[in-house]
């Protein structure tokens, strides 16, 4: 059923049975900008054919379509258009907004800038709102933004929030502030615009499970979320712990976060680790499944991306079950 059948068989990726009934699937990905992948990333073992979106434009519509996903989160998008005449045609409506002061603007041979996306698919859900925000940091605007959709279930009428976002790269400690602060920004627009709606809260966050962002989001008291690649495996009381300590559950979930959402060889060396999250709301949302990773030896020596593999990121899919809401309204 849905993604198990992967997790017996990881060596393949694709996953051939659409969720049922109520049931939610996600898919999670940072595509790789065309501008910054092809010019600017300096991919040093990845071959420039490989980098041509003409290479890769049909890898990144196959790996989004085989998983048969209800909804689609993604980021550094920079040919909007084109995946939303291909999803299009394939029954997906999306939503785009682009960074304020995108890095593909300063390089000449660019599409656009880059930016999130929200694509659902629109036989299955009804978008019945959404809204953008320029994060801010220290009431400051940044460069980062998020989209957040309320999104309704056409057979049962039931509603969910999704959104997605893509925080500050680049590694040091006032950057992990930073990406902190964008966070803390992030939490206040999608309670304000979700409310008490379950919500799926997900992207590209730059941040390993040991940053401060993961803990204040995984701590919040407003959303109070859990991390679905963290939760798979567990049984549904051990997800609900509603007496445990914040710190003690932030630190277990961190633990069974996989080992890595980006494998990727720059001039620098190796990178190797995971900063990508779909985050979710445990109390309303159940976690079925999470599509694998790939293994190294099926990945290559030359790591991502690849022939193969059209960007540095991997795709996070996950398949939830909307519960109805408990006793006491929550
Ligand atoms: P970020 O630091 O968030 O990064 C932008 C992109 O670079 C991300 O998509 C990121 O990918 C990627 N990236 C991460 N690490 C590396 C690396 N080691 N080498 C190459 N690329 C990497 O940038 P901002 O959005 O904050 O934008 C930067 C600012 O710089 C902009 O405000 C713009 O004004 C300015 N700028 C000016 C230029 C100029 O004047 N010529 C040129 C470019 C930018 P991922 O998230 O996957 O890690
Ligand atoms: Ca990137």
């Amino acid at each position: 059923d849905g993604l198990r059948c992967l997790k017996l068989n990881s060596v393949s990726r694709v996953c051939s049975a659409p969720v049922e009934g109520d049931d939610i699937r996600l898919l999670q990905w940072n595509i790789l900008s065309q501008t910054l992948g092809q010019h600017n990333d300096g991919f040093v073992r990845c071959p420039e054919e490989a980098l041509t979106w003409e290479h890769r434009k049909y890898l990144i519509v196959q790996e989004i379509l085989q998983n048969q996903p209800d909804v689609i989160c993604l980021q550094e998008v920079d040919h909007f258009k084109f995946l939303q005449t291909v999803l299009g045609s394939q029954n997906y409506a999306g939503i785009f907004f682009p960074k304020p002061d995108s890095p593909c603007l300063y390089i000449e041979q660019n599409n656009g800038p880059d930016g999130c996306a929200i694509f659902y698919k629109r036989d299955k859900l009804q978008l019945q709102g959404y809204d953008t925000r320029i994060l801010e940091v220290w009431r400051v605007q940044s460069n980062q933004v998020a989209i957040a959709a309320r999104l309704r279930m056409r057979s049962s009428g039931r509603e969910f929030c999704v959104a997605t976002t893509h925080l500050k790269a680049r590694h040091g400690a006032l950057l992990a502030k930073l990406r902190n602060e964008q966070g803390r920004d992030l939490i206040r627009f999608v309670k304000q615009f979700a409310g008490d709606t379950p919500l799926l809260l997900c992207g590209d966050f730059n941040a390993e499970p040991v940053e401060p962002i993961y803990a204040t989001i995984l701590g919040c008291d407003l959303l109070r979320l859990g991390s679905a690649y963290a939760d798979v495996k567990l049984d549904r009381e051990e997800i609900l712990h509603p007496s445990e300590d914040v710190g003690e559950f932030v630190a277990k979930s961190m633990k069974r976060e996989p080992p890595y959402t980006t494998w990727k060889i720059r001039e620098e060396g190796e990178e190797c680790h995971t900063i990508d999250y779909v985050f979710y709301t445990p109390d309303r949302l159940k976690i079925k499944n999470c599509l694998d990773f790939p293994a190294g030896e099926e990945i290559g020596k030359n790591r991502t991306p690849s022939f193969q593999y059209p960007s540095d990121h991997f795709s996070l899919v996950c398949d939830f079950e909307l519960l109805p809401p408990t006793e006491n309204g929550k």
